[in-house]
């Protein structure tokens, strides 16, 4: 590209993630609104997997203020270059228990907490740093073989058990549920994860602290929310079509 094509190319692109994130809001709020919630009990994280750091950094100054990334490598190579003021940072994608040791510190949460193993290394590390990193358990809803997550039916189980750990504080669910072209199915998928979200939140447990259901990504963040999604996750919508 030239260079004066590249400033055309950036320019337009930074208008497109303005108005993206406007229209991701009014409708967060309408759908909020719809389930009975104000707009602002659902938060938008804006993920950021293969986006550079020029445009992160043009929706964070648009207002972004919770981001998320899939890869610790990735995340820790652009985290330099990202005006991170004031920005929430959270790991979303599967995370291997050899990858805890560098991620712990550099994120204020993890959400995609699917074992004890993983639990009991990031604990392990936060102690070690002194600090406490909070977590989402990921729940394979739609028990799909090929989807990271635990199982729906174990998460009662592990919960109290992962709770225990010091360096911790679980704080709630992520979930990708499988993808479905029927409405009334996907809303399922939604409601049962809120189902648990209700369930664990009443439950008492010792030393968790549950406010977060982190459900919705671009295609279906709407109906997330209307089944009580508490954040959502978009990509696409937000930053355009991911060129990998
Ligand atoms: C990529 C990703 C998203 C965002 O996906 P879009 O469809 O682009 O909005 C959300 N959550 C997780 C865990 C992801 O990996």
């Amino acid at each position: 590209m030239t260079e004066r094509s590249l400033t055309e190319y950036r320019e337009a692109r930074c208008r497109d993630i303005e108005e993206n994130i406007k229209e991701i809001r009014d409708r967060i709020a309408e759908a909020a609104i719809r389930s009975g919630r104000n707009p602002e009990d659902v938060r938008l994280m804006a993920v950021t997997k293969t986006v550079e750091p020029y445009f992160i950094n043009h929706a964070i100054h648009c207002g972004i203020d919770l981001i998320g990334e899939n890869r610790v490598q990735e995340f820790l190579g652009k985290k330099p270059e990202l005006d991170l003021d004031g920005v929430d940072c959270h790991l979303i994608g599967h995370l291997q228990t050899n990858k805890v040791r560098q991620i712990v510190g550099e994120v204020s949460t993890i959400q995609s907490v699917d074992s004890l193993k993983v639990a009991k290394e990031i604990s392990k590390q936060s102690v070690k740093n002194e600090l406490v990193t909070k977590i989402l358990l990921e729940v394979n809803v739609g028990e799909e073989e090929s989807k990271s997550g635990m199982p729906y039916e174990a998460v009662e189980d592990l919960l109290p058990e992962i709770a225990a750990l010091p360096g911790l504080s679980v704080e709630g669910f992520m979930a990708i549920p499988p993808i479905c072209e029927d409405e009334v199915v996907l809303r399922g998928y939604f409601s049962k994860m809120n189902q648990l979200y209700v369930d664990m939140k009443v439950k008492n447990i010792d030393n968790i602290n549950i406010n977060t259901l982190s459900m919705g990504m671009s295609a279906d963040y709407v109906q997330a929310i209307l089944e009580g999604s508490t954040m959502v996750r978009v990509g696409s919508n937000l930053f355009g079509a991911r060129v990998y």
